[in-house]
């Protein structure tokens, strides 16, 4: 099963991401996790990634496209992956299209989980309350700097897997357990 999670900052795609790794034995590739790994590392990629995700901007598609691409190739991705906060971009989406050609493999689906502006802020401001402001990216500023780039540069991505069959769309607002169902149900 391939896999990508779509949706704004805060929609839920983290926890789904989880628990979908539990249900079907595949890993979840958060590029967000891999660039803050990275900035943790101090590596020359974290670096040069640091002030541009702490601003809540987009780190260019080489960058991702790069990393997503050499994650694929780990034996564990042999029976699928979660793709979580990527693609993030037509590019990004592009690139992935080119690089699932060229390693023979083709995408089940994506899952947009769809939620409002409101609720995203009011989640976003919560996790970083109860991580103890363990992100640099989670205040209420960069957040809206991250849903308008969302809606930007991220949202074309509803239209461009729709026309290739692809999209599958669940209300994010709900409970945990019941978007869990919903994105079962999509998958069936
Ligand atoms: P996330 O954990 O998915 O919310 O990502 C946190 C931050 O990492 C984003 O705000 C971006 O700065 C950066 N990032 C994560 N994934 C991507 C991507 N696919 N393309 C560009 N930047 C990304």
């Amino acid at each position: 099963m391939r896999l990508i999670l779509l949706g704004p900052p805060g929609a839920g795609k983290g926890t789904q991401a989880q628990i979908l790794v539990q249900t079907y034995g595949i890993p979840q590739l958060s590029t967000g996790d891999m660039l803050r790994a990275a900035i943790a590392a101090k590596t020359p990629m974290g670096l040069e990634a640091k002030a541009i995700v702490d601003r809540g901007d987009l780190v260019s598609d080489a960058i991702v496209s790069g990393i997503i691409s050499d994650r694929m190739d780990e034996p564990d991705c042999a029976n699928g992956f979660i793709l979580d906060g990527f693609p993030r971009t037509i590019a990004q989406a592009d690139a992935l299209t080119h690089m699932l050609d060229r390693k023979g493999l083709h995408l089940d689906a994506v899952i947009e989980i769809k939620a409002g502006a409101d609720i995203l802020v009011e989640r976003i401001i919560n996790r970083a309350r109860e991580s103890g402001g363990a992100r640099a990216d989670d205040n209420e500023e960069v957040l809206r700097k991250r849903l308008g780039v969302y809606e930007e540069q991220t949202a074309p991505l509803v239209k461009y897997y729709t026309e290739r069959g692809l999209l599958k769309s669940v209300d994010g607002m709900q409970p945990i357990e019941e978007v869990t169902a919903a994105i079962r149900q999509a998958l069936q």
